[in-house]
């Protein structure tokens, strides 16, 4: 009898390896494959979507900029941005909505979002995805990466790309071959997002105030934990008394191993919102009839790893609204840091104004044939706060991953750079 798992498995080549399939990763895998590159896209989980659908955020950030007056949404740019909020708004029958500051969003179903996703990726046609499929080594000789190695349902899948775009979310691919990144779990609080029906609907309109009032009650007098006062409710396509709400943990402070911690932070999280749901549902007389309909697979983590790059996007780069002329990607969201309170801190830079990200920000230091995109981007802990939202995310994976193409098919870097400069602006 053979032991396929010992035997090893051939070794696959292609033009561009894109790792993870959050909203960076569909945006690289479809700009490689557009671009015409022979394309692979690895996904450690069995959809698209990365946190937009794993830990079912809710709303897209970054698409529009920030605009007090126009009665209508000003996109950020165009290209292909533009293009997956377009579909994405047909797919989920809805439109941006405007916040407080002259914030836009556009909030989305969740399957909405892994459905278009899908279809981007394969409509390029030169994308083969592999689900279930978790990058666990990477080698490089000198600068050059030259494997990659995975198990995609549990059988071992070994990879020889051209060309990488690293959008694990937390500089996976570039920590596995021992290039230099840094962590950025303390910098901001996890959140798990949860799912309530049959509610009151005049609950919403009255902004959570009751709920609030009721919840200082009951951890002032000790019958519940802290933690569940750190209760947000999130701006969705919620109808019909379905609630969408985000319950904040507290930032790290920690030096266990990282697994250790997401594991306990997994686990706590889900216990509050099973105290919190039964607490709603005997107190608030517009809960009496509710119930917890669904938990997000997956805790949100809002800032993870990231490179150390050529060039590191700096907090004042992004408060100064500043550009670039090898900027290949546009951000326009505020700094939004989520400590340890219920609310975010918000910093913002002027009205209708947007920052560019240089390309080099996208390449790590010591590697040449690796790019990364959305959250592994090399940034200082402010201007992450900015750049790592679902928008700027599609962007910087866009751009990652048709320079990632025009390296693997031998075409010049500067013609990559006019052609993404030339697609925001379309
Ligand atoms: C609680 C919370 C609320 C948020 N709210 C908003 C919001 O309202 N609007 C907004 O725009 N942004 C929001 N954000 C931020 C935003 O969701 C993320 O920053 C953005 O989605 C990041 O996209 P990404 O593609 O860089 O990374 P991710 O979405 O993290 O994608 C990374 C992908 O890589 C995969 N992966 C990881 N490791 C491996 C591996 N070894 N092998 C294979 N695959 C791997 C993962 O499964 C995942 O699919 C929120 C974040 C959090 C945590």
């Amino acid at each position: 009898m053979t032991n396929a798992l010992r035997t090893g498995p051939a070794t696959i080549s292609c033009d561009v390896l894109v790792v993870g399939g959050g909203a960076a990763g569909v945006a690289a895998a479809t700009a490689a494959g557009r671009a015409g590159a022979q394309v692979m896209l690895l996904e450690r989980y069995g959809f698209l979507g990365g946190l937009a659908t794993a830990a079912q955020v809710g709303t897209v950030c970054g698409l529009y900029l920030r605009d007090t007056t126009n009665p209508e949404a000003l996109p950020v740019a165009g290209g292909f941005v533009k293009e997956f909020a377009l579909r994405l708004q047909r797919a989920t029958d809805g439109g941006p909505l405007r916040l407080d500051a002259g914030l836009w969003v556009l909030p989305f179903s969740i399957p909405a979002f892994a459905r278009v996703a899908d279809a981007v990726v394969a409509e390029s046609g030169n994308v083969n995805v592999v689900l279930h499929a978790t990058v666990a080594e990477a080698q490089a000789e000198g600068p050059c990466l030259v494997e990659v190695r995975a198990l995609a349902w549990n059988e071992p899948l070994v990879i020889s790309p051209r060309t990488v775009v690293d959008c694990s979310g937390e500089a996976t691919v570039a920590a596995l071959t021992g290039a230099g990144v840094e962590s950025g779990i303390a910098d901001q609080a996890p959140s798990l997002v949860f799912v309530m029906e049959n509610i009151d609907p005049g609950l919403v309109e009255r902004g959570l105030v009751e709920v609030r009032r009721e919840l200082r009650r009951a951890v002032e007098a000790g019958s519940l934990p802290a933690a569940c006062e750190r209760l947000a409710l999130i701006p969705s396509m919620d109808r019909n008394g379905r609630l969408t709400l985000k319950l904040n943990l507290a930032v790290a402070e920690s030096n266990r191993p990282l697994w250790q911690q997401v594991t306990d932070w997994e686990r706590e999280a889900r216990a509050l919102v099973d105290e919190l749901q039964r607490f709603l549902v005997r107190n608030i007389a517009a809960c009496r009839n509710a119930h917890l309909s669904s938990i997000a697979p997956q805790l949100g983590i809002r800032s993870g790893r990231r490179i150390q790059g050529r060039a590191r996007l700096a907090d004042e780069d992004v408060l100064a609204a500043r550009k670039s002329s090898v900027g290949i990607a546009r951000g326009a969201w505020p700094m939004e840091r989520w400590g340890n309170g219920p609310r975010p801190e918000m910093t913002f830079f002027s009205e209708h104004g947007y920052y560019e990200i240089p390309l080099d920000c996208l390449r790590p230091a010591e590697l040449d044939n690796v790019l990364v995109a959305g959250r592994c981007l090399s940034a200082a802990a402010g201007a992450m706060t900015s750049a790592r939202v679902i928008g700027t995310a599609l962007a910087t994976g866009w751009a990652a991953g048709t320079v990632a193409a025009f390296q693997a098919l031998g075409r010049p870097l500067d013609g990559a750079v006019e052609t993404i400069r030339q697609q925001m602006n379309q």
